[in-house]
């Protein structure tokens, strides 16, 4: 996704955000001056510096929206956060970029509020002490037309409204702590005119109709991440199916094309239990795909409720096999990057290569696409990923002329080579004993890239920190254990590799 880069905070600002050590739990500097002007902030993520805010830690956010019925006009929103303060704040900041502000209350008083870069700053009537909870209460507008230089957030459908916040943009719609370090519940209630459906991340608790609209209310049973939240708005149908062990399967599909997508939904309960026997238990109170009538140019692991093109399952030229992974790899992300988020962007190779793992894994064993021969290829194509986008582990940051931003091949088919060279050195068996130890010691948490190098050892009985640093860090590709075969290829072999892939089938982004 694209990014903008948000003006520079002054000095003093920048000396205190050093102050405040990336993800520290325990923040002890008084943030901000009350005298001062306001300033944006954040957590010092290393690709989106300024995304995130110290000094508290959002447990829930309460999400109203109300829409008109036309998709480009903005809704009305209500946003109610509960937090615990981990530092004495004079200020709250909260990423909030592209609405309009109407009023703002902290415990119930009004608060001042200013704009400063993509921050919303409050400053309540008293000042908060660490290890307060408080609770923020936001009335402002969610706009769901695109600012010019910056896509997603919204995303307008044939039919109403849909929502790809990753990596950096549900601050778009609404007010947030907006990194995924800090996890939260949500609750949806989101009003839409009669004959619209609104559905959301997590299971239904009621809808109640007033006149010609109705409010349409989901709440998560898990925290989740701010840019794996969904709000469907359209013209949809609903449908049920039992998955595996009674877990509940809903999918959102537009009016009228049921029938026509039945063949690619009825394939989701088969796909869970086959994730389950890699990575256990499937992590969360639901699942499902909402197909939405919209070119995107990519799918989404929107949590609980993976986001797809419908155009991937109607329109001809996709293959059936590939199309599968892709529904196999949103599936993956649910354990990889869902329920255990990463900690900071940098990890995104934990999210991408697992579920490009899977994907791959799947297409193996069920539709005779050697996973060796993919890998094979990326091992030829690793080199050049890492000078481009970065070695696996420490991808660069996004640009702005880039409008893939940091989801670059070197997190995807590169990182999966990551995952391929650690099961060719510690085995088949430990391989799969680590992935199914990571997705339940982390469950409903963060993690990082330092904790899959540890728990891999753990698991394997021996360090293998010098190993997989040279495979997650590293400028060149190390050599694959047991394929001493295997060659970087030249720059003009790769060319002509990449030019063959291009124009075989449209691939994507997932
Ligand atoms: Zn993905």
């Amino acid at each position: 996704m694209p990014h903008t880069p948000r003006p520079a905070a002054p000095r003093r600002a920048r000396r205190r955000l050093r102050a405040v050590a990336l993800l520290a739990p325990a923040v002890t500097v008084c943030l901000v001056a009350a005298d001062t002007p306001p300033v944006p902030l954040g957590i010092g993520d290393p690709l989106f510096p300024h995304l995130g805010n110290p000094g508290y830690d959002v447990m829930a956010y309460d999400l109203s929206f109300t829409y008109s019925g036309k998709n480009t006009e903005p809704l009305k929103a209500v946003t109610v956060i509960d937090a615990r303060t981990t530092a004495d704040l004079d200020r709250i900041n909260l990423d909030f970029a592209h609405g309009t502000v109407g009023s703002v209350e902290v415990d119930g008083e009004p608060a001042r509020f200013a704009t400063a870069g993509e921050d919303l700053v409050i400053t309540p009537e008293k000042s908060l002490e660490k290890g307060d909870r408080t609770r923020i209460t936001v009335r402002h507008t969610s706009d769901p037309v695109s600012p010019e230089d910056r896509q997603g957030g919204w995303v307008r459908t044939a039919d109403g409204l849909a929502m790809a916040n990753q990596a950096d943009v549900a601050h778009l719609v609404f007010p947030c702590n907006d990194h995924p370090s800090d996890k939260a519940r949500f609750t949806f209630r989101v009003t839409v005119p009669d004959g619209l459906t609104a559905v959301a991340n997590g299971l239904p608790d009621g809808v109640r109709r007033a006149g010609t609209s109705a409010t349409w209310t989901y709440r998560s049973a898990h925290p989740m991440a701010t840019e794996l939240a969904q709000v469907s708005i359209g013209r949809s149908t609903v449908l049920h199916r039992p998955g595996p062990h009674g877990l509940p399967v809903r999918d959102v599909v537009p009016e009228g094309q049921e029938a026509a997508l039945e063949p690619w939904l009825a394939k989701t309960p088969g796909q869970i239990a086959w994730m389950e026997e890699k990575a256990g238990r499937y992590p969360f109170e639901t699942y499902g795909l909402l197909m939405a009538d919209a070119t995107t140019g990519f799918e989404l692991e929107t949590q609980t409720l993976s986001l797809f093109e419908k155009g991937l399952f109607t329109e001809p030229g996709y293959p059936a096999w590939y199309v599968e992974s892709l529904m196999v790899h949103e599936l993956a992300h649910q354990w990889f990057g869902n329920s255990v988020s990463p900690r900071s962007w940098s990890d995104l190779w934990l999210n991408e290569g697992h579920a490009t793992w899977y994907e791959a894994l799947w297409s193996e064993e069920t539709a005779g696409r050697p996973l060796a021969d993919r890998m094979k290829a990326a091992y030829g194509a690793s080199d050049q990923w890492r000078t481009s986008g970065g070695p696996p582990g420490a991808p660069k940051p996004p640009s702005t002329a880039n409008k893939i931003g940091i989801f670059r091949a070197n997190v995807y088919d590169g990182a999966a080579l990551v995952l391929y060279a650690l099961r060719q050195e510690i085995g088949g068996p430990a391989f799969e004993r680590l992935e199914r130890s990571w997705t339940s010691r982390h469950r409903d948490g963060n993690a990082s890239t330092a904790d899959f190098v540890r728990l891999a050892s753990e698991t394997a009985g021996r360090d293998l920190t010098g190993f997989l640093h040279a495979w997650l860090y590293d400028a060149k590709t190390p050599p694959m254990p047991g394929r001493p075969d295997w060659k970087p290829a030249s720059a003009a072999q790769e060319a002509t590799a990449t030019t063959d892939k291009a124009l075989a089938a449209p691939v994507p982004a997932r």
